[in-house]
């Protein structure tokens, strides 16, 4: 793996020269950002191999491509384990961040395109699959960050791609010659994409016949010419930007979207993994969400362990943790929590070898996982704010903390428990109100609603999979009707 630790990916990504724009101004080096750091703190731990005795094990795979050992991000799934210790994987990155690291949209990406392409080769004698294989082998070496794109802007929300005003509303082709395919459009929400050297882009419905200019996939480098990132804004964001590490509540690391636009952008053939299959489009966007509503019962269950444990530090320091009612709201955490971490283990456990041998997961309990995550961390967070009082929102400044006309002030009413200095019980609170009301929040409960797909898509999925009428049938024949 070219890029092995932490220290060479962000001077990787400081070499590429992107058109960005932050709060209104083009940026030369987002990596140096004070509103980009956080999160490139975040993402940079996936390439940090840890301390924690099972890191390694998780972290990292076999490469069924080369035989080397690679990020498990860069990795197609093999067996069923591989699934598992992906949910493991993401758990522990949530323990050691507290926020959305960023790096499995483009893993989800790569593994749900596996299988799609092969498919597609066999029906429509396109040579899509082994371009992806090139193309993975090469990330794997490279030890790429790939931003996984699938949502398109979707201007009105009651029309289709084909039939919005402005053709532009998702991405598609624009223009096609023997070298490979223009494309044009807008995805939005894009997780970590100023943080990425690549940029896989999918359709993000299935497309019809007369849509087939918009069921097209590609990769490519986040340099690209014509590629516009917008940085998009999160709850009290420029806390980043007062000099003020306290009151950012969680200082080192946080979550990143983007708009990222695509201006007319020539993509070569050798990148293009889609272009005009309608009838394999609505594949992509299945097991792309399949393995991303997998993800949530992994990431969001390592965050959901940092609040827990917030919970419980914040009830000693305020002199609250031996009343039961305390306790018995933190068990409910636990619950909580441990269940969404069943889901991601109980469909990555039935998870199934595909035709073209990798493993997806199963997708019922997938998008039941998901459907999950749009709740629970919302009650969790809900528990956490009970917890905590109302000083989360109403506490004064690191600036104020720093004045000496009103620290003693401060430090004297703000005061808890008689031995926990007044800094700890506020450093917590901050780090809860992050977590549930600012910038923390994007992550957790935002991305949590409809990070791959609002809840409504997967009770779509559950109802079409759920053979209801076997389920009548059960009952009929239990009852003996006929
Ligand atoms: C923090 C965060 C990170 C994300 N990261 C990524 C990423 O890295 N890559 C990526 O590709 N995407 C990403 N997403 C996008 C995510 O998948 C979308 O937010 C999600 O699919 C919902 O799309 P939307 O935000 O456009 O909302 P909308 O689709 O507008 O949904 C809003 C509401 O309208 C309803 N609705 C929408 N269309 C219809 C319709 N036709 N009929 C009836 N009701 C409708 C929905 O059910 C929902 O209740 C991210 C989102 C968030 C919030």
């Amino acid at each position: 793996m070219k890029i092995s630790n932490p220290t060479e990916y962000r001077e990787s990504l400081g070499k590429l020269k992107r058109r960005i724009y932050i709060l209104g101004e083009q940026v030369e080096n987002a990596t140096a950002h004070p509103m980009v750091i956080p999160s490139l703190n975040a993402i940079a731990e996936t390439y940090n191999s840890g301390d924690e005795p099972e890191a390694f094990d998780i972290l990292f795979a076999d490469s069924h491509l080369t035989g080397k050992r690679i990020s498990r991000f860069t990795h197609i799934h093999q067996s069923v384990d591989d699934l598992v210790k992906k949910v493991l994987m993401q758990r522990l990155l949530g323990r050691r961040t507290s926020t959305c690291f960023q790096r499995c949209v483009g893993m989800d990406g790569i593994n749900a395109l596996y299988s799609v392409t092969y498919e597609c080769d066999q029906k429509h004698k396109t040579e899509y699959h082994k371009r992806l294989k090139d193309y993975i082998a090469w990330i794997q070496e490279e030890n790429l960050v790939v931003d996984g794109a699938m949502t398109d802007v979707k201007g009105d929300r009651s029309l289709r791609p084909g039939d919005q005003q402005d053709p532009d509303m998702f991405v598609h082709i624009v223009d096609r010659s023997d070298e490979g395919i223009v494309v044009r459009g807008a995805k939005a929400h894009q997780t970590g994409a100023l943080n990425s050297h690549e940029i896989l882009v999918m359709p993000t419905v299935a497309m019809r016949e007369e849509e087939s200019d918009y069921a097209v996939s590609f990769a490519i480098p986040s340099d690209t010419k014509g590629v516009i990132f917008i940085l998009g804004r999160q709850p009290s964001d420029t806390r980043r930007l007062e000099d003020s590490p306290l009151d950012m509540g969680n200082p080192l690391y946080s979550s990143q979207e983007a708009l990222v636009v695509f201006d007319d952008v020539f993509v070569p053939n050798e990148r293009v993994f889609m272009a005009g299959e309608f009838d394999v489009s609505g594949l992509v966007v299945e097991r792309f969400a399949a393995f991303h509503r997998q993800s949530y019962g992994g990431c969001k269950v390592g965050v959901g362990d940092v609040l827990i444990g917030a919970a419980k530090l914040i009830s000693e320091y305020q002199g609250t943790w031996k009343a039961s009612h305390i306790r018995e709201k933190i068990v409910e955490m636990i619950h909580l929590n441990e269940t969404l971490f069943s889901c991601g283990i109980a469909c990555s456990s039935m998870g199934k070898k595909t035709p073209a041998g990798n493993y997806e997961v199963d997708t019922l309990l997938a998008n039941v996982c998901k459907l999950n995550v749009t709740r629970f961390p919302f009650e969790i967070a809900r528990l956490l704010q009970d917890i905590a009082g109302g000083l989360l929102v109403t506490m004064p400044s690191e600036k104020d903390i720093r004045n000496p006309e009103i620290a003693d002030y401060i430090e004297k009413y703000l005061k808890g428990v008689g031995d926990v200095p007044t800094l700890n019980r506020i450093k917590v609170l901050k780090f809860i109100e992050n977590m549930t009301v600012g910038c923390g929040a994007a992550a957790y409960l935002t991305e949590s609603m409809h990070g791959a797909g609002s809840p409504q898509a997967q009770r779509i999925m559950i109802s079409r999979l759920a053979e209801l009428d076997k389920k009548v049938e059960l009952v009929k024949k239990i009852l003996d009707i006929t």
